[in-house]
């Protein structure tokens, strides 16, 4: 098949797209149209949690396909209501609301926040936020993260997302006041630059929250779903939040996300929340398949040794180059620059021949990994091999 300049420019410009097209994956490969290969160390965000085309993805969206796609949200389905059974097992929350993006999961946390607040806090409505974090693309979403430039493109902004500075919790006591109704945050920010909180931050967040009778919200998009070698990142602070966003991972490649909240938040009453997708049985049979393969047995602690595996070939590379370390948790990683080469490294390593390897920058002095959580030993060797070569100077 041709693909033709006509064929792209047919597309609304929102991202500069390299001059290829994917047409097939396998685990932590992706195939273009003319045929080469790439090692996948973005898997589309963090999204490709088993890899590309998984089988039991494919097996569980072709065996749902042949039964039910969608009897409407206004009535039960089989895979919506055993995988929030399965969330609400293993984890503090009691119940779950799905949704299609991680951006409209954290839609539906801030109107539950704001609901409660209305309820429970005499109509409390500010949900203090984080310098530099992200939490989707929706207007509200947009005004409750901290990126740069990002309260003036579409202004005016939603109001009531006070901005804190992460890992400093004299900066969120200052900004709560009787308005305030929730804290949100990201366990680890990801397109921030993979900055994990500090675990004694986040056991003061909860304490000081609990203190004031303010909700706590956390943001595991990026982070959730086995993504920091625990099936959710909030686990490894030991504490129970209030309110929880999923998205990427848990639909393994296909639109899922999920907003779970302890039993005395949940104030919506019919009418409040929904959408004509929400909770469908094609998306969350592909969710049970995922949540299913990360809790087989010794799946997490695998996740957790490759993560450990991956942090000390990074060093090794930072050493040898004379780079500025490495951090993040699990398999959400960064490799920190001595310099601003991220995009020109991320724009080398996609031209490499024979084959290419797919890396992401966040910003210019970075680069992030985020494989799949099955990524095997050799695979992640291979990434380090092929990166050593372009940190050459
Ligand atoms: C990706 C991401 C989102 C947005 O998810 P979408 O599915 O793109 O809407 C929100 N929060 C965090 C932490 C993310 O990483």
């Amino acid at each position: 098949m041709q693909y033709h300049a006509a064929n792209t420019d047919s597309l609304m410009t929102i991202t500069n797209r390299p001059e290829l097209v994917f047409e097939r994956g396998e685990g932590s490969w992706l195939f273009d149209h003319q045929g080469k290969r790439y090692l996948d160390f973005i898997q589309g965000w963090a999204v490709n949690c088993l890899g590309h085309c998984p089988p039991e993805i494919t097996a569980a969206l072709t065996e749902q396909a042949g039964k039910l796609l969608n009897p409407s949200p206004a009535f039960y389905n089989g895979p919506m209501v055993e995988l929030a059974g399965l969330l609400t097992d293993n984890s503090c929350f009691d119940r779950v609301f799905f949704a299609n993006t991680g951006a409209e999961a954290n839609e539906g946390a801030i109107k539950l926040a704001r609901k409660w607040g209305q309820l429970n806090r005499d109509g409390a409505f500010e949900i203090i936020t984080f310098g530099h974090s992200f939490h989707g693309r929706t207007l509200a979403t947009m005004s409750a993260s901290g990126k740069a430039g990002w309260d003036t493109i579409f202004a005016p902004q939603v109001s009531g997302f006070p901005k804190a500075v992460y890992n400093d919790i004299a900066s969120v006591e200052a900004l709560i006041g009787p308005k305030t109704v929730a804290v949100m945050l990201e366990p680890v920010q990801g397109e921030g630059g993979v900055i994990p909180a500090d675990l004694e931050f986040l056991k003061a967040l909860r304490a000081l929250t609990e203190a004031r009778g303010i909700l706590l919200i956390v943001d595991e998009v990026q982070t959730g779903v086995g993504r920091t070698g625990k099936l959710f990142a909030y686990e490894h602070a030991g504490i129970a939040p209030d309110i929880m966003t999923l998205g990427k991972g848990i639909g393994g490649g296909v639109p899922l996300a999920a907003l779970l909240a302890r039993e005395a938040i949940c104030c919506f009453v019919p009418g409040d929340q929904g959408g004509t997708y929400n909770g469908n049985p094609l998306m969350t049979a592909v969710g049970v398949a995922v949540v299913r393969r990360m809790l087989a047995p010794g799946f997490l602690a695998e996740v957790e040794a490759r993560g450990q595996y991956l942090a000390k070939r990074l060093l090794e590379l930072s050493a040898k180059h004379g780079l500025k370390g490495e951090r993040g948790s699990g398999l959400l990683r960064a490799l920190i620059l001595d310099d601003e080469r991220g995009p020109e490294i991320v724009q080398k390593a996609l031209a490499l021949t024979p084959f290419g390897l797919l890396l992401n920058a966040p910003r210019p002095n970075l680069l992030r990994f985020m494989p799949a959580l099955n990524v095997s030993e050799a695979e992640i060797d291979q990434m380090i091999g092929l990166l050593d070569s372009l940190l050459q100077r």
